[in-house]
C-alpha cells in the first residue's frame, strides 16, 4: 500500500466533516444538460488518493489534478480513470504551464475554481502562482481559492493590521484577494497527523479598489518596511525615505508617526506607496 511520502508533504485527509467544508466553501455548481449554462471547472493541486477529488467530481463539470507523484497518478488512474470528467495531468504544480496543456481539451479548459488540501512546504509558492504578485496579478484570476493550508498561515492570511498575525504576506495576499476564514481542521484530521493545525481559508480575488499607483514600489517598500520586525517603520524605510519626512508624511495620514509596518492597513500602505 502507498506509503506518505515525507518530502511530497502528504498527509491523507480522512474528516468528513472537513471535506465537506472544504466542499461547501467552494459552492460548486454543475451545468445544465443541454449545456447551455456552462457549470465549474475545479484545479485540484495535489489530489494524493483522491478523497477529495471525490466529491469534486460529483459537483462539478469538470477536475483538473495535478500531481507530483507517480505512484499516486497510477492509483488515481485506477480510481477515477473511466470518469469523464476527470484529467489528470503528472508533475510540479509549481513548473506546469496549465494553459497549452489544456487548451486542446475544451471540457477542462479556463479552470474557474481552485479547491486543494496542498502540501505546505510550498504554500507560498503556490498562493503566488494562483495570485500572481502585486505587480504582476494573475491576468486570468479564479473565482474563488480554497485551501487546507496551516492554521498559522489561515491566520495571517485574514488579519488585520494591528494583529499580530499581520505581515507583509497579509498586505501582499489581501491587495489581490478578499479572504474568509473557513473552519479550523485538528492535526488529528489526517493521517498521518501533521506537526501543526490547519485551516480551510477561501480567497476571492477581486481587483483594489484604489490600487496602487506603481505596484512595484508598493512591493518594494513591504520588503523593506517588514525586514525587521518590531523596528519602527521609518527606521526600516531610512534607505527610501529620511525619518523625517517619513514622519511628516505619516502625519499628514493621520497615523502615528512611531508606527511599525505590521500597524498600516493594505490601503494605508496603498497610500503611503502613492505620497513617497
Ligand atoms: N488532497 C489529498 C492529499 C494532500 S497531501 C488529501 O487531502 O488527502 C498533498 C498532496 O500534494 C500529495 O498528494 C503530494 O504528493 C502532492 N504534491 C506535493 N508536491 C506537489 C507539487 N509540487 N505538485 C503537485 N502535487 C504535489
Amino acid at each position: 500500500m502507498l506509503k506518505p511520502r515525507k518530502q511530497f508533504g502528504q498527509h491523507w485527509l480522512r474528516s468528513e466533516k472537513a471535506l465537506s467544508r472544504i466542499v461547501a466553501a467552494a459552492d460548486l455548481k454543475k451545468g445544465d444538460a443541454q449545456g447551455l449554462v456552462r457549470g465549474d471547472r475545479v484545479l485540484e493541486i495535489g489530489p494524493g488518493k483522491g478523497v477529495l477529488t471525490r466529491p469534486l467530481l460529483d459537483h462539478a463539470d469538470a477536475v483538473v489534478a495535478v500531481e507530483i507523484d507517480r505512484d499516486l497518478c497510477e492509483f488515481l488512474v485506477k480510481k477515477f480513470g473511466k470518469i469523464d470528467n476527470f484529467l489528470l495531468l503528472q508533475g510540479d504544480f509549481l513548473s506546469l504551464d496549465l494553459e497549452p496543456l489544456l487548451a486542446p481539451l475544451p471540457n477542462f479548459q479556463n479552470p474557474n475554481k481552485v479547491v486543494a488540501n496542498i502540501p505546505y512546504n510550498i504554500t507560498g509558492p503556490i498562493l503566488e502562482k494562483l495570485l500572481g504578485t502585486i505587480a504582476q496579478p494573475n491576468p486570468h484570476p479564479f473565482e474563488s481559492i480554497v485551501l487546507l493550508v496551516q492554521r498559522e498561515i489561515a491566520l495571517r492570511l485574514r488579519a488585520n493590521a494591528g494583529s499580530s498575525h499581520f505581515g507583509a504576506l497579509s498586505v501582499r495576499v489581501q491587495y489581490l484577494a478578499a479572504c474568509d476564514f473557513i473552519c479550523d481542521v485538528p492535526a488529528k484530521a489526517f493521517q498521518p497527523p501533521p506537526k501543526v493545525d490547519s485551516a480551510v481559508i477561501r480567497l476571492r480575488p477581486r481587483p483594489m479598489t484604489a490600487p496602487a499607483n506603481d505596484p512595484k514600489k508598493l512591493e518594494t517598500l513591504l520588503k523593506l518596511g517588514f525586514s525587521s520586525k518590531r523596528k519602527m517603520l521609518r527606521n526600516n524605510l531610512q534607505g527610501v525615505i529620511s525619518r523625517e519626512a517619513l514622519s511628516e508624511l505619516l502625519e499628514t495620514m493621520g497615523v502615528n508617526s512611531q508606527v511599525r509596518a505590521e500597524d498600516l492597513s493594505v490601503e494605508q500602505w496603498v497610500a503611503l506607496s502613492n505620497q513617497v
